[in-house]
């Protein structure tokens, strides 16, 4: 009698003990997703996504590519309107499209590392993160580019291994604080994006924006529309490593 007044206590101990673990486990995923995707906040190394100054200084950043189409218009928005911009360039790309990766090099332009394969980096050894990165410099300073060449994560994507690897090789990570593509929604027009970054953008902040693909024609168009309203509202635009400089990062 004795042990089956028991069971039903047992059981609902136990319910309550499989409970309590999946709440743990939701709540530790919870967390960790939100790391992964922070793009302020990294377990190690420096990350930066703005910089503080008083001074109207904004940083252009475009990810991805170099490609065939869109490099060279671009670079001719760009160079037309005298703005150096940075570029986090994937290594592939630029083992496809070497000769777009030197014209951007060539223009004055930063390049960062935006890694090899664009993969994102979750959940893979040290030995991965480095290939990634070190096969990417590699081929940034094959082009040519003697600047410091930063990180960028795909996807902006981070966790415990990539962070541990870059503060152990002494390199930046940089993230962005004004991001109109992922705040807008999908299809938003190239007025919608330029509008998004001119009420958005502070001094010292780091617009991130993707040109590089046939499918950003709209994020393209949108680069002559924040250079002209960002100058009116006093802006200049720096290199990143000019910002970090202004900042003292
Ligand atoms: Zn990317």
């Amino acid at each position: 009698m004795r042990v089956e007044a028991r069971v039903p206590f047992l059981v609902s101990e136990n319910i309550l003990l499989i409970r309590s673990i999946l709440a743990l486990l939701v709540v530790t995923v919870g967390v960790l997703w939100l790391l992964s995707r922070s793009p302020d906040y990294q377990l190690f190394g420096e990350l930066v996504s703005s910089v503080e100054t008083n001074e109207k200084l904004v940083a252009l950043t475009f990810d991805d590519g170099p490609s065939r189409d869109n490099t060279p218009r671009i670079l001719t928005v760009l160079e037309a309107y005298n703005v150096k911009a940075t570029f986090y360039l994937v290594g592939e790309a630029i083992s496809y499209h070497p000769d777009e990766a030197r014209a951007i090099a060539a223009a004055g332009h930063e390049i960062g590392n935006h890694s090899y394969t664009h993969s994102r980096m979750l959940f893979k050894p040290v030995s991965f993160m480095a290939a990634e990165v070190e096969q990417t410099s590699a081929l940034i300073r094959n082009l040519g580019y003697t600047g410091d060449i930063h990180f960028r994560p795909p996807y902006g994507k981070k966790l415990f291994v990539l962070p541990f690897y870059l503060w152990r090789e002494g390199i930046k990570t940089i993230s962005w604080s004004v991001a109109p593509e992922s705040n807008l929604p999908a299809g938003a027009g190239s007025e919608a994006i330029a509008a998004y970054v001119l009420e958005h953008t502070e001094p010292g902040d780091i617009v991130l924006l993707h040109v590089m693909f046939r499918s950003r024609e709209k994020s393209l168009a949108a680069v002559p529309l924040v250079i002209e309203g960002l100058r009116e509202r006093g802006y200049q635009f720096v290199t990143v490593s000019e910002l970090l400089a202004h900042g003292g990062v």
